[in-house]
């Protein structure tokens, strides 16, 4: 294509919203724009990439036995109904009634649909298993949209679903998804790990996200360098404190007036001792009824492990009036001692001593209590680990490291198929539900996190497999016959060729043809200059730092290697 021709809005500024160095990258560079809160457009550069990504995508799926379909977009309430999600989802679903006021959802997710579909289908086990995809988009009011296309509300995820007659052939299907997973994360030049990640409260026996390790990521991971460990912090475990937990007598406590003071921080300052004394009191309302979940004062709550735990569809913390309700008191003074409802502790508090809590009356807390004053309560695992905690599979400490999640992998088992009588009839003509899995990737997330992995000062470096254009050919001079000549020759050759050429024959000057090329990150730039006459050209990589003079069919020669044709 000839750059006098395309449309590629490159800026030179910054735009002002964007925080992370993909979404400013893929602005700067015209690659997409943002058209509302957590909603873009991409542009033909943007396009070209995304298309090249989904076709990556593609042909490792049906190498691994994929086929792929087209779901609506718009699904029937009746169909989320039967599977109980209608009202699980909450606001993050767009919902939207037509002219007749029969409800419907944009899909945030397809496991209803291909389930449905399959179910009305498929009958005999001598179909089985069936590995059904699409690249379709998928609509999530996401709370926080953020970083342009990494977290928007309108985006095109590639979801396959598994169908296999029992685990074991379930098992080799999640097998085969997995190595799909790495041969696309490969091609697409990402430095990626595979963590556990959690199944969720309702079946499922397993699940893996693949992590594009970044600063800028929204996921933690855990892991070990001695065992190899890795998960992300809603499945990694904690390991309870070693020993036997220190049993204080109950009754020691004391009631200290505290007024006003109800944040850690405060009574940190108030009590003039560390975050870790406390044992602070959460109240969360689990499908409406309250539950106190207690950790120690320095850690965070897992939302996702109290869940699980809780077996809850929503879970939500306590608005003040609900709080007022449980506790006695004001938010900030809840306290396991005397709290008349559901407590959950968390297996560390377990082993604190004479420990500072809120005593459940407005403006006082209790020191020196110990877990005999808590009366019933249940301990369990519901914090997130920290860096220097115990690896849960060696016991050495973990570190932790962030990452964006590309893709996701995930055993459902019988969930979705006995929700929605998806079965089958085996051999002896018993009927029994399908075992399935579902797996996920988010091609413009993935698109924004090759870029986060892959650039400099200059702008955006592409990996050769999903480069917009794979070579930019510059004439210094487009009035230099010589130098037209020579670039039109190696254009019209590498266009025969197959490949993906880009010709800079804009009336710019040089400088502005080298700052575009290197902002939108053509791996190959060949610059057609003073030597033209002599059939000598500049080869560069935009990975590299020099460039090198070489005939042009050598030019053409170092192509094909550095492009691995
Ligand atoms: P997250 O925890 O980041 O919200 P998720 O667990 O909701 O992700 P899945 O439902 O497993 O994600 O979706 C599969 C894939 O779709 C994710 O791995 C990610 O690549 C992509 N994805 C999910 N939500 C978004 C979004 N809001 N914008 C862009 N891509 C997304
Ligand atoms: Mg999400």
């Amino acid at each position: 294509m000839r750059y006098s021709q395309l449309f590629i809005p490159t800026l030179r500024e910054v735009p002002a919203e964007a925080e992370i160095e993909s979404h400013k990258l893929m602005i700067r560079a015209g690659l997409i724009r943002k058209f509302a809160s957590g909603i873009y457009n991409f542009l033909p550069l943007g396009y070209r990439v995304f298309r090249k990504i989904e076709n990556i995508i593609r042909e490792e799926m049906d190498r691994q036995g994929g086929q792929e379909l087209h779901m609506s977009a718009l699904i029937p309430a009746e169909v989320l109904r039967e599977s109980g999600r209608w009202d699980v989802f909450g606001p993050e679903m767009f919902k939207l009634t037509d002219r007749s006021s029969r409800e419907f959802c944009l899909g945030p997710t397809h496991e209803e649909s291909f389930t449905v579909s399959v179910r009305n289908e498929v009958r005999s086990y001598k179909n089985l298993p069936q590995i059904l995809y699409q690249i379709q988009t998928k609509f999530r009011d996401e709370i926080r949209p953020r970083f342009g296309v990494m977290r928007c509300r309108e985006f095109i995820m590639k979801d396959a679903y598994s169908f296999d007659r029992d685990e074991a052939g379930l098992d080799v299907s999640y097998r085969k998804m997995h190595d799909a997973y790495c041969s696309i994360f490969d091609r697409c030049g990402l430095d990626y790990t595979v963590v556990q990640a959690d199944s969720g409260a309702m079946g499922g026996s397993g699940s893996e996200e693949f992590m594009v390790k970044s600063n800028v990521g929204e996921a933690a991971i855990a892991y070990c360098d001695d065992c190899g460990y890795a998960a992300n912090d809603e499945k990694a475990q904690c390991v309870e404190p070693s020993g036997p937990a220190v049993s204080k007598q109950a009754g020691m406590f004391e009631k200290v007036h505290t007024p006003g003071i109800g944040s850690i921080d405060d009574l940190c300052g108030f009590f003039d001792c560390g975050a870790e004394k406390f044992a602070k009191t959460l109240i969360y309302l689990a499908d409406g009824k309250a539950v106190a979940a207690v950790i120690r004062g320095d850690r965070d709550l897992n939302e996702t492990k109290l869940q699980n735990l809780l077996g809850c569809v929503v879970l939500e913390m306590a608005d003040p009036e609900s709080i007022r309700k449980s506790t006695g008191a004001e938010v900030g003074f809840a306290g396991p001692v005397g709290l008349g409802i559901r407590k959950i502790m968390d297996l560390e508090v377990r082993h604190m001593v004479n420990f500072i809590t809120g005593a459940n009356e407005t403006d006082y807390h209790l020191k020196n209590v110990n877990p005999a004053d808590c009366g019933n309560v249940e301990y369990a695992d519901i914090r997130n680990i920290a860096s220097g905690d115990g690896c849960p599979v060696c016991g050495s400490p973990v570190k932790m490291d962030r990452g964006i999640e590309v893709g996701h992998i995930f055993k459902l088992g019988t969930k979705y198929s006995d929700a929605l009588g998806c079965t089958y009839l085996d051999e002896n003509g018993k009927e029994r539900p399908m075992v399935m899995g579902s797996y996920g990737i988010g091609v413009a997330r993935t698109m924004a996190a090759i870029i986060e992995q892959n650039n400099d000062s200059g702008g955006i470096i592409w990996p050769v497999g999903v480069a917009p254009y794979q070579v930019i050919i510059i004439p210094v001079n487009t009035t230099n016959e010589e130098q037209v000549a020579l670039s039109e020759e190696l254009y019209s050759k590498l266009i025969d060729a197959g490949i993906d050429v880009l010709l800079d024959d804009r009336k710019e000057r040089a400088g502005v043809k080298f700052n575009d090329a290197d902002l939108i990150g053509i791996p190959v730039r060949i610059t057609v200059g003073k030597r033209a006459a002599e059939g000598v050209v500049e080869y560069k990589m935009r990975r590299d730092a020099k460039s090198t003079d070489m005939e042009s069919g050598a030019a053409l020669d170092r192509i094909r290697t550095d492009l691995g044709l």
